[in-house]
């Protein structure tokens, strides 16, 4: 987007602006939709000369140009490719980079289906895996040798919410020429961009705040100069693409990002804040609260945070956690999260953990707090909470 008065135009000013270009719509608010395998040429001198902007479907359309640049400029990127889900952007961002007698370092925190990944897909291909403790950068540098072409980083950590000290981890990476990943999915380029923070390649779980509404499954992965051409070359190569419906929905969800994710933060702040002066809730894992440990990064790195968080019931099993979260009538029970809707799961059921033995206090109930009011959603909690114990 351009600087319409020699300033910089807020995230909010380039959210309703970003894609929004005439090559892809012509004198049209948004981009058409575009269905299309096959793309027509005037002549075979056409069809093989470089330069045509479309040559077939699973190569790009309107649509799909739209979103990704909007994207690649949202994430202070080269460029930016999508992906049909949130878990394959994560194996599109590794893959590039890696081969035979590799290693890639994760953090022990790690979205569960990567570590899935890595034995299924990754240890075949004679990529070995490792994994961290996520507040410890020591520990990437204790754990890092030649072979390591791969840091991963993901903060704050799936369901234990650690936050990670990212520019640390990409000094300790780089000065071993291994490439930094980071998933970006629970901050958006919204509140953290983890390529200003020196990361080398960044990717989202775009089904959850992008799209927003609970309605499609979506990745997207961005990269600086040095990685965008090998991350642009694979991902080609594994004949990725995604259909134009789920595209458009992603750009739609996009224009309102903004506003969305300034509520997900004032309402999941008042959830946290009253949920740690409840006598039955023993910690609470939300990065914006001053108590969390992660709180001093978070505020240096990071200009917001998100509706999804944590918290320890004191000395409750994961059968009164499940009879607590069945007797809630706001809390949607379901995976995924990022939608405009309140969901509870439980956070502690499989944890795996290799670096560092994990020892919860209690059972751990993951919130994504919704759009929903939040005193709704506190009165739904402090019902059920005083139904289990009276
Ligand atoms: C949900 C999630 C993913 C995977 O996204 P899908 O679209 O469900 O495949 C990846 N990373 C994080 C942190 C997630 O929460």
């Amino acid at each position: 987007m351009k600087n319409p008065h020699g300033r910089k135009p807020a995230t909010a000013t380039f959210l309703a602006n970003a894609g929004r270009d005439g090559r892809f719509a012509g004198s049209f608010v948004n981009p058409p939709v575009v269905h299309a395998s096959t793309v027509l040429f005037d002549s075979i001198e056409d069809m093989v000369s470089p330069g045509a902007p479309y040559v077939y479907g699973r190569r790009g359309t309107p649509t799909l140009a739209s979103l990704e640049t909007a994207l690649a400029e949202f994430e202070g990127a080269a460029g930016a490719v999508l992906c049909p889900s949130g878990l394959n952007a994560i194996t599109a961002a590794i893959l590039p980079f890696v081969g035979a007698g590799d290693r890639v370092l994760f953090p022990d925190s790690v979205y569960g289906p990567a570590r899935t990944f890595a034995d299924a897909v990754l240890a075949r291909l004679g990529v070995t895996a490792d994994y961290y403790d996520p507040t410890d950068a020591g520990d990437v540098a204790a754990r890092l040798d030649p072979a390591t072409k791969v840091v991963y980083v993901e903060s704050p950590g799936s369901n234990t919410m650690e936050m990670q000290d990212i520019p640390a981890i990409v000094e300790i990476a780089h000065a071993a020429q291994a490439v930094v990943v980071a998933d970006n999915t629970w901050a958006t380029p919204l509140f953290c961009r983890p390529l200003d923070l020196g990361a080398d390649v960044a990717l989202l779980a775009a089904t959850k705040y992008i799209g927003g509404h609970a309605d499609i499954m979506m990745g997207t992965v961005t990269a600086g100069e040095r990685c965008w051409p090998r991350l642009k070359e694979v991902h080609g190569a594994l004949g990725l693409c995604v259909g134009p419906d789920d595209a458009y929905l992603a750009l739609r969800g996009l224009r309102t990002l903004d506003v969305r994710l300034r509520r997900h933060h004032e309402s999941a702040l008042a959830v946290a804040t009253w949920l740690e002066g409840h006598h039955e809730v023993a910690r609470v894992l939300y990065p914006a609260l001053p108590s969390d440990p992660g709180h001093a990064l978070w505020r240096r790195d990071m200009t917001g945070a998100s509706g999804l968080l944590s918290f320890v019931l004191r000395g409750w099993s994961e059968d009164e956690a499940a009879q607590l979260i069945d007797g809630l009538s706001l809390f949607g029970i379901g995976y995924s999260w990022g939608g405009f809707e309140s969901l509870a799961t439980i956070g502690s059921h499989g944890i795996r953990r290799t670096a560092r033995p994990y020892r919860p206090e209690g059972t751990l109930i993951r919130l994504h707090v919704g759009l929903e009011d939040p005193e709704d959603l506190m009165a739904d909690l402090d019902e059920g909470l005083r139904r289990m114990r009276p």
